[in-house]
């Protein structure tokens, strides 16, 4: 594959919903790339908008949701990109990238297996869905990557139904069939918020032992915090639609710079804490999406709220040494004279 130039390039993607009520921005005017080999965490609490970034690049939003803006681009084996956002998400072209190109596993398998097919026909399916081959190659290649994911028994496995599977071994059965087809992005949205913690670091293993051997590159949308440190090589924090801040996870971890990225890692839990120490939380709820405040949509919960400043306009991004890029009137974009002379 052509390694010049990002993979996947997002830039001012704007997913909304059209209810009733008013318009759902999930999705408002989001910028990143992820480049071969990468692997992008995006994290942010529960409603910020990760997943409908995610479902957006495959064009997966469920109605009323629509892309309304912005463009997704995928670059090709060839070279050439293509602009996702703007393909018709019925079209064959894009039901060929699905799987082939961009797989996706979702944080709890049996949404997305079939309850009423056994594991085994549903993996060498897709497989026979994108490459031109027969029934015998399928189920050997389907059964070699059951044994790649650590699926024990591989031939007995294969006439399996998704019920008779431990939650864990459900979700090896999702990465085979989301890798079956060696994609060049992996998105894993929440793969291991339903299970235990060792079956956690399992997967998370796993995943990452793949990407090292295929080169490929995998999109992880997550809240928590302890698995981008052992996994991301960039991350993007999302609030309320909109990427705030984004930086190599070593820089993040050790000098977050937006309030909001501030407060998630003083949230996580620590070993140790005594009875009368209590964990940081952030002031607040993620406001209702119909009720979003002006200007900087975290002013209400922030620390560093500055009256007149947050509160008036949206801040800019502002971009930092070593790639990072800040979206908070800390640093820069702020008429501060005017705060001056309150
Ligand atoms: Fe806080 Fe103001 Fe920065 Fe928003 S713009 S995060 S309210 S300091």
């Amino acid at each position: 594959m052509n390694t010049q130039g990002p993979l996947l390039e997002v830039q001012d993607l704007q997913t909304h919903f059209s209810t009733d009520e008013g318009v759902v921005k999930a999705v408002d005017g989001v910028d990143f790339t992820i480049r071969q080999g990468e692997t992008f965490c995006l994290v942010g609490e529960s409603g910020c908008g990760k997943s409908v970034t995610a479902f957006s690049i495959l064009q997966i939003v469920q109605d009323p949701g629509r892309i309304v803006r912005g463009s997704i681009h995928l670059r090709q084996d060839d070279g050439q990109t293509l602009d996702l956002a703007a393909m018709d998400p019925k079209g064959r072209a894009l039901r060929r990238i699905r799987g082939r190109d961009i797989a996706m596993i979702f944080q709890e398998p049996m949404t997305s297996l079939s309850p009423v097919h056994t594991v085994g026909d549903q993996i060498s399916e897709t497989l026979r869905l994108h490459a031109p081959i027969d029934k015998l190659q399928a189920r050997e290649q389907t059964m070699a990557i059951l044994t790649r994911v650590g699926i024990p028994r591989p031939e007995r496995h294969f006439h399996a139904y998704p019920f008779q599977l431990s939650g864990g071994m459900r979700q090896r059965v999702m990465i085979a069939m989301a890798l079956i087809c060696r994609p060049s992005l992996l998105i894993a949205d929440e793969p291991t918020t339903a299970l235990d913690v060792t079956m956690q670091a399992v997967i998370l293993d796993l995943i990452k032992e793949l990407q090292g051997e295929m080169g490929m590159s995998v999109m992880l949308i997550t809240h928590n915090l302890g698995v981008v440190a052992e996994v991301a090589d960039t991350v993007a924090v999302m609030y309320l639609g909109r990427i705030v801040e984004s930086a190599d996870v070593y820089s993040l971890f050790r000098e977050p710079k937006h309030p909001y990225t501030t407060a998630l890692l003083r949230s996580i839990p620590v070993i140790g804490l005594t009875k009368q120490e209590r964990l940081a939380t952030i002031r607040g709820m993620v406001p209702h999406p119909f009720n979003r405040p002006h200007g900087c949509t975290f002013h209400p919960r922030c620390d560093h709220f500055m009256p007149g400043v947050c509160n008036r306009s949206l801040p800019p991004i502002t971009h930092l040494e070593g790639g990072r890029t800040v979206r908070c009137f800390l640093y820069g974009g702020a008429d501060t004279r005017e705060r001056e002379e309150r």
